[in-house]
C-alpha cells in the first residue's frame, strides 16, 4: 500500500521569485508551496502525497465552497498545481497535528483518515470475484522516484530498462498448478466474457500461450488499455493487454527485463513500449524532466511517464510526467 501521509523532515525552503507571501518546501524529491515562515529546514512535518483524499477538518482551506465527498468523507483530492510558476505537489501539515511523537517516514494516513483517491471503475472492468489476489504473486505497483532520493545514489550508472508507463488498468494472468486465471489490480476474477479483462485474455489466447512455456507457476502482468479505460488517452479503438512484468512464482522473483522481452516475443504477446536500456543518472530533476514527452502509442498525447527497472535485479520505480499531471 502506498503511504499517502508520512512524517518527513523538510530538506530545504526555497524562495519563489516575485512572491512575497509564499515559498517552496523541499521534501526528498517533492516540492510543495507553503505560506512564508510556516516551516524551517530540518522541521518535522506531515507530508501528504498527490492523490491523497484530505478530510475537510484537516485542511478546510483546500475547499473553495462546499467540500466534495469521497467514500462518505468530505474533503478534497490533492492534485499537481503550479503557483507563480512554481510546481507544487501534495500538502504539508504541521507536525503538531499528530498530537503525539511520530518517527521519520512513519505512515500516518490511517490515523489522520487520509485515503488514496482512486478514479471510479468502469463497470465492464469490475467483473465477478473468484477470490483474493493470489498471495504468491506481488500486486503491481511502482514507487515514485520522488520518494527515493536516498536510494537513487546506489544505483547511479547501473543499467536500467526504461519503458513507457501506460495509463490503463493493471491486469495479471497466472498459471498456478496448471490452473489459468485472470486478475484485475486487486482481485482474482471469475471467467466471464462480458468482463473486459477476461474477454481480452480469451481473444489473445493468453491461456494457450502460457501453457506452451515449460515453467509451470508464473504470472504475466501488464496494463489493459483501450476504450472506456482511464479516458482512453491514446484514442485506441480496441482493447489490448501490454505486458510489463513476468513473475516466476517458484523462484519468488521477476524475470530480468531481457528475458521478459524474449518470452513476450516467443509467446506472441505485446510489450509496453520500450524506450531502451541505459545507465541511469541519479539526478532527480533529470529523471523528472525526461519523464515528459509524447506517448509512443499516440504522438499527440503527452505520456504518463516512464518506468525504470534494473536490468539485472528487482529494483524499479516510476517517474511520472509533471506536464501530464498538470494537464489532468
Ligand atoms: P500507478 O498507475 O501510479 O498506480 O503506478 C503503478 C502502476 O503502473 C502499476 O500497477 C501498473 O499497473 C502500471 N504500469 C503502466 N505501465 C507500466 C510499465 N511500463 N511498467 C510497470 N508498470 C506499469
Ligand atoms: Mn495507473
Amino acid at each position: 500500500m502506498r503511504k499517502m501521509a508520512t512524517v518527513r523532515r523538510i530538506d530545504a525552503i526555497n524562495p519563489i521569485p516575485d512572491a512575497d507571501s509564499i515559498e517552496c518546501a523541499v521534501i526528498g524529491g517533492w516540492k510543495v508551496v507553503t505560506k512564508k515562515g510556516e516551516y524551517k529546514p530540518g522541521d518535522l512535518a506531515v507530508y501528504c502525497e498527490i492523490d491523497s483524499w484530505i478530510p475537510n477538518e484537516l485542511a478546510p482551506f483546500l475547499s473553495k465552497g462546499e467540500p466534495k465527498e469521497y467514500n462518505s468523507i468530505k474533503g478534497e483530492r490533492l492534485r499537481t498545481v503550479r503557483l507563480r510558476k512554481q510546481l507544487s505537489q501534495g500538502l504539508l501539515l504541521p507536525y503538531s497535528i499528530l498530537g503525539r511523537i511520530g518517527a521519520e517516514d512513519e505512515d500516518v494516513s490511517e490515523e489522520l483518515n487520509i485515503q488514496k483517491w482512486e478514479a471510479p471503475v468502469n463497470p465492464q472492468l469490475a467483473g465477478q470475484v473468484k477470490g483474493n489476489f493470489p498471495s504468491r504473486i506481488p500486486k503491481t505497483d511502482q514507487e515514485r522516484v520522488q520518494n527515493l532520493s536516498k536510494e537513487l545514489e546506489q544505483y547511479a550508472d547501473q543499467v536500467f530498462e526504461v519503458t513507457e508507463k501506460l495509463e490503463g488498468s493493471s491486469m495479471t494472468c497466472y498459471m498456478i498448478e496448471n490452473e489459468f486465471g485472470v486478475c484485475s489490480r486487486n482481485l482474482d476474477l471469475k471467467r466471464d466474457e462480458n468482463n473486459t479483462f477476461w474477454r481480452v485474455a480469451i481473444e489473445q489466447s493468453i491461456e494457450n500461450k502460457m501453457r506452451t512455456l515449460a515453467s509451470d507457476n508464473y504470472a504475466i502482468q501488464g496494463e489493459l488499455i483501450g476504450p472506456g479505460i482511464q479516458g482512453n488517452i491514446y484514442n485506441l479503438n480496441k482493447h489490448t493487454f501490454r505486458v510489463f512484468d513476468i513473475y516466476d512464482i517458484d523462484a519468488g522473483e521477476y524475470v530480468f527485463p531481457e528475458t521478459r522481452h524474449q518470452i513476450v516475443e516467443a509467446l506472441g504477446l505485446t510489450h509496453v513500449p520500450l524506450i531502451g536500456f541505459l545507465a541511469i543518472q541519479a539526478n532527480m530533476d533529470y529523471l523528472l524532466e525526461t519523464a515528459e514527452g509524447n506517448s509512443l502509442l499516440n504522438d499527440k498525447q503527452e505520456r504518463e511517464g516512464l518506468v525504470y527497472k534494473a536490468a539485472q535485479g528487482q529494483f524499479s520505480f516510476k517517474a511520472i510526467s509533471n506536464k501530464y499531471l498538470l494537464k489532468n
